[in-house]
């Protein structure tokens, strides 16, 4: 399976793909996640990357597809993937239509979560993970069941995005709408392009794209 994930920041799409990654065995690539590691290791990618990221823009696209043409060429990502923050331009998409064509890797389907932008700052601004196996939590929509304590390992620490400040979440939406956005007519006109809602809550969302993977219209169980 391969599949692309679309979606404004803060649209689930982080959430979404570990669901599946779970569910049917295929890796997530999360570009951004990837990026972070770099800052985190002060490697020159990282160093380039930073201050970008921290403006809300986008890291260059040779960068980018530098580093997901290595990502897809690794073992792991044999049974499939899920795309999350991949691609973000044009280049990006026509870079990936290669890579993929020249490995004879078809993609199976590109999903949209469609999301308001209103609803999307209070989703970014509130959200933060666990330090230590990367759960995401919520101030308000998903607080763990004892107060301070990840659900998933015990840990105490938790950690919010340098990005996710509201200041930072305008940019990366106004960004989004002016770069992203121009992928959904390009996968559109390839016949891949599928939509699903966004401001549903996460299990409905899950089953409206699992419905989609498994070719199964919605509403025949
Ligand atoms: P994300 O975690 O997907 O929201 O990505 C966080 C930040 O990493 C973005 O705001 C960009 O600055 C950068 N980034 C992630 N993926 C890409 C990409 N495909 N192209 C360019 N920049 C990216």
């Amino acid at each position: 399976m391969r599949l692309i994930l679309l979606g404004p920041p803060g649209a689930g799409k982080g959430t979404q793909a570990k669901r599946l990654e779970e569910r049917y065995g295929v890796v997530q690539i999360a570009t951004g996640d990837m990026l972070r590691a770099e800052v985190k290791s002060g490697s020159p990618i990282g160093r380039e990357a930073k201050a970008i990221m921290e403006r809300g823009e986008l890291v260059p696209d040779s960068i980018l597809i530098g580093m997901l043409a290595a990502r897809v060429q690794a073992p792991d990502v044999a049974r499939g993937f899920i795309l999350d923050g991949f691609p973000r331009t044009v280049p990006q998409a026509q870079a990936l239509d290669g890579m993929l064509s020249d490995q004879a890797l078809p993609l199976d389907h590109v999903i949209e979560l469609k999301v308001d932008d209103a609803a999307l700052v209070e989703r970014i601004a509130g959200r933060y993970t666990c330090a230590k196996c990367g759960e995401g939590y919520h101030d308000r929509f998903k607080v763990p069941a004892q107060a301070g304590v990840c659900d998933v390992c015990g840990s105490t620490e938790f950690v919010r995005r340098a990005d996710d400040r509201a200041e930072t979440v305008a940019a990366r939406l106004e960004t989004y709408h002016r770069q992203t956005s121009p992928l959904l007519p390009h996968y559109a006109g390839q016949g891949k392009l599928k939509q699903v809602d966004g401001m549903a809550d996460m299990d409905e969302v899950t089953r409206q794209i699992a419905a989609i993977v498994s070719g199964r219209p919605l509403g025949t169980g």
